[in-house]
């Protein structure tokens, strides 16, 4: 066995005893090569259960935490999904193996030009991206039945999203003023509006209006640091 299949295993096995119950997408996690989206120098952390930074003062999220918001997201393959805040590609990689198509949108071009390089030598085909302000959404192509945002919003989901959501659809999106007091949100739509469940708590980089303008955003050193949560906080499926 190479050290990276062992250290997947390994990873794997304490997802599945943080609550990921979902095979479908402990599967995915197991399909898609983490360490094709990081940096070369942190190939031996890929299958450590943490954020590693990716450039322009961004982070690929923590596995627990990409395989909880997928897990939460209830995806199948009918599904259309919008993912804000692409990154390095990854959470759009295990999207890709579990929906129809994925829409993806991130507003640091030189990192979506890579995420794009490493999803095709990856022939993963099913995914769409384009550099832009993703708090606007893609009226293009919405409806979405599912709506993933990557990036913290401060205090609401972008109204922009909301009108984005098809009916019965869901968006996890991560909320909170400062990141001591971030949480995942799960929203769903129904006839008569929306709701809305708090779900666990997190620390992502903030979602920023515009395009980036080729300044990285400002280092957010704690987010490498993993946070460890077990049931109840874990999702039930
Ligand atoms: N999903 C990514 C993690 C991304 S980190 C992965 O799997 O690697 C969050 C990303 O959201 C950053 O790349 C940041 O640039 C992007 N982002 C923040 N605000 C945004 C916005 N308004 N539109 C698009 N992308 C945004």
């Amino acid at each position: 066995m190479t050290l990276d299949l062992a250290r997947k295993i390994r990873l794997i096995m304490k997802l599945r005893k943080s609550g990921i119950t979902d095979t479908a997408v402990l599967a995915a996690i197991e399909r898609v090569p983490r360490e094709a989206f990081i940096p070369p120098m942190f190939h031996d952390q890929a299958y450590e259960d943490t954020a590693l930074p990716i450039g322009c003062g961004q982070t690929i999220s923590q596995p627990l935490v990409v395989a909880s918001m997928t897990q939460e997201l209830q995806v199948n393959d009918r599904h259309k999904v919008l993912e804000i805040g692409t990154g390095s590609g990854y959470q759009a990689a295990i999207l890709a193996k579990l929906c129809r198509r994925v829409y993806s949108i991130e507003r640091h071009k030189p990192l979506l030009e890579m995420a794009e390089k490493r999803l095709s030598s990856l022939r993963i085909s099913n995914i769409t991206c384009k550099a832009a302000d993703g708090m606007k959404g893609w009226t293009e192509q919405a409806p979405f039945d599912r709506i993933i945002v990557t990036a913290a919003a401060s205090e609401e989901p972008p109204e922009a999203l909301l009108d984005q959501m098809s009916l019965g659809g869901i968006m996890i999106i991560p909320m909170g003023r400062d990141k001591s007091s971030q949480f995942i949100y799960r929203i769903m739509r129904h006839e008569d509006g929306f709701s809305c469940e708090q779900r666990m708590p997190v620390r992502f980089v903030p979602l920023l209006p515009n395009m980036a303008k080729g300044e990285p955003d400002p280092v957010q050193d704690d987010l490498a640091e993993p946070l460890v949560f077990a049931p109840p906080f874990a999702f039930q499926s």
